[in-house]
């Protein structure tokens, strides 16, 4: 821009020059007539090119000004540029025209002090005046001829600046604000915060930070489509505005997630009204597409002073509520505590060290023997997954690594490395003649989302030649519930195919027994802390008895899990439960510790064929 400016003004400044040796002719007579002549027609060519590029420029508005500034000459782009027509602006002068009244004095002074004194108008950023009363920004540059004739001629050459300002604003909005909802994003709202805190510093008083996260929003988005998940978004913004007063604060600070914070709000009891205010709101359904949809959010709060100084550190400790809120089921709501971060540090350590345990061969499967209480034959393997990592002497538990597998979505390699892993081994286990034990592996509903989860388990199943009774798997209710109805299908030809369908820890999720009839499952996993007390609590015996009654009405096979004592074992005898699993008999242990078992047991090798 600066370099067209430049070349302008050289241009007009020698044809400025050209001007001066026109007039200068005495010059020239000592040159001949027919120099002049030459001369004078070369200007005359020169200034016609020149008056065409002028016109030509669409983008570029000049206007000349005589002594008076009255306008001599006016270019389309001016038009364009101002809203006046050439006609209309001829001889109007300058001041009258586009320059506001805050200018006006200034522009007359820089004028004459141009004329009488050469101090020339630097180039500038103005805001000049539209016909219709708007302010139109535009970079200026004036240049001046004949500077010290008695006909100086001052051109304004102004560049429109409209579409780079638009162009800044949007950019200015889309670094602070998020573009769906209006509302400021992660850094606007941290500097709106931190001013907050300041004024919260001086008046004594607290404030708290409100972190909400749409509870399976990635869910909502996959079934619904994106477009209806932005309207689900937009209504809880606009919502969530609702709620707020006028001095309190709101973020969008990533797709489904949103920062509020209360100003002037440090007591518990407050806070507690404010947030349950949200969680009121956030349970009226909302209109999406003529269809009503409810949604949960899981809550986290951190206060000020109390949890924290500054904006990030307040903001990072009530996301460390919400993820702390959220481990608690659908809809939870947490105040801050320190050892949450804690926690959470730990966790993420172990999630860094699980992406590598699959290259470091950390990984094991460990499996815990099925026994018949008729018989006491082993019948079934559940496989286990063990995970020792190398810096450690001890496994970590599972209950605490698969749930941060689940939520770090490495829990599909693991259930990828499980799965051969099992095959592979049962294979081995029937070429070694070990022909009648199945083996069972845990599948995760997070692993159920993925769309070919289980016909990559069929074709794993084919890769080690082993067929559907081989290798059984089982899958909590809520997992059988939340299944999409492509899962169900592809269970449904793997149940008519042989494979065995167990639901685990039957009893500790929804627990409605009336869906049973409609899942294809071939047994049932009764959860063992409905075997801890029942020989002694009547209750626990009753779901206990109720379960493996029901279980057998419907066909299924029914496994007491967690059996530890004789008089477990006799009570599941008595209610013809139909397997067991347990520290009674079997812990879980090594692949190495199982062909012995069952040559121990009653399954008899057959020889390999
Ligand atoms: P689960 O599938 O219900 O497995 C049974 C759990 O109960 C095992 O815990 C087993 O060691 C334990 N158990 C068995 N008998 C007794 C007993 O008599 N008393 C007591 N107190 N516990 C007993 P483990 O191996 O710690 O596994 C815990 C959970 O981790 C499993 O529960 C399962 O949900 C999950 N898990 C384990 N391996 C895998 C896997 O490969 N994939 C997935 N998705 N989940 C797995
Ligand atoms: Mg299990
Ligand atoms: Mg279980």
């Amino acid at each position: 821009m600066a370099s067209l400016f430049a070349r302008l003004g050289r241009w007009l400044a020698r044809l400025a020059g050209q001007g001066h040796s026109c007039k200068g002719q005495n010059r020239a007579v000592s040159v001949g007539f027919d120099g002049v002549e030459l001369v004078r027609q070369q200007y005359q060519e020169s200034e016609e090119r020149f008056r065409r590029l002028l016109e030509s420029l669409p983008r570029v508005a000049v206007q000349g000004y005589d002594r008076q500034r009255r306008v001599i000459y006016w270019n389309q782009a001016s038009t364009t540029l101002y809203g006046y027509s050439a006609a209309e602006a001829m001889g109007q002068p300058l001041e009258d025209l586009i320059i506001p009244a805050e200018m006006r004095d200034d522009l007359i002074a820089s004028h004459r002090a141009w004329m009488e004194h050469g101090r020339s108008i630097p180039p500038s950023e103005l805001e000049l005046v539209h016909l219709s009363g708007e302010r139109v920004p535009v970079f200026s540059h004036h240049v001046m001829l004949g500077e010290h004739t008695d006909s100086p001629v001052m051109f304004c050459v102004d560049v429109d600046l409209s579409d780079q300002k638009r162009a800044h604003r949007d950019l200015d909005f889309a670094t602070r604000f998020d573009a769906l909802t209006c509302l400021p994003n992660r850094q606007a709202l941290e500097g709106q915060l931190n001013e907050a805190l300041e004024t919260c510093l001086v008046r004594k008083v607290g404030l708290a930070v409100l972190y909400l996260d749409i509870d399976r929003f990635s869910e909502i988005n996959d079934a619904l489509g994106y477009e209806q998940g932005d309207q689900l978004l937009s209504q809880l913004a606009r919502r969530l505005r609702g709620e707020l007063r006028l001095t309190d604060l709101i973020s969008r600070v990533s797709s489904d997630e949103f920062v509020l914070v209360f100003l002037d709000t440090g007591q518990c009891g407050e806070v507690y009204h404010l947030v349950s205010k949200v969680q009121y709101a956030m349970r009226q359904p909302f209109m999406i597409n003529g269809v009503e949809r409810s949604i949960t959010a899981s809550l986290g709060v951190s206060i000020f002073p109390e949890h924290g100084n500054g904006a990030r550190e307040l903001i990072r400790n009530a996301n460390v509520a919400k993820n702390r809120a959220k481990l608690d089921g659908l809809g939870g709501l947490q105040f801050f505590q320190r050892h949450h971060h804690d926690e959470l540090v730990h966790q993420q350590r172990l999630v860094e060290k699980l992406e590598q345990a699959i290259e470091r061969q950390e990984l094991e499967l460990y499996f815990q023997p099925q026994v018949s209480v008729a018989s006491q034959r082993v019948e079934n393997l559940e496989a286990l997954l063990r995970w020792k990592p190398h810096d450690s002497d001890v496994f970590v538990p599972p209950d605490e690594f698969i749930p941060l597998a689940e939520r770090s979505g490495l829990i599909h390699p693991l259930g990828e490395w499980v799965m051969e892993e099992a095959c592979r081994q049962q294979a081995a286990w029937r070429a070694a003649g070990f022909r009648e034990t199945r083996v069972d592996i845990n599948l995760s509903g997070r692993q159920l989302l993925r769309a070919n989860t289980l016909t990559r388990f069929e074709a794993c199943l084919e890769r080690h030649g082993l067929a559907p009774q081989d290798v059984g798997i089982e899958l909590t209710e809520n997992v059988l519930i939340d299944a999409a109805s492509r899962v169900l299908e592809d269970l449904r030809r793997l149940y008519h195919r042989g494979v065995r369908i167990a639901i685990d820890d039957f009893g500790t999720g929804y627990s409605s027994l009336s869906y049973l009839k409609h899942f294809p499952v071939t047994s049932l996993k009764i959860d063992r802390t409905f075997m801890q007390d029942s020989p002694i609590r009547p209750a626990d015996r009753s779901i206990l008895e109720a379960a493996i009654f029901i279980g057998h009405r419907m066909g299924l096979e029914v496994v007491a899990e967690g059996v530890e004592y004789q008089d477990q074992w006799r009570l599941i005898g008595q209610l013809h439960c139909d397997l067991a699993q347990g520290y009674y008999f079997h812990r879980p242990m090594s692949a190495a510790d199982i062909p012995p078992l069952l040559e121990r047991h009653t399954n008899r090798r057959v020889a390999a064929s």
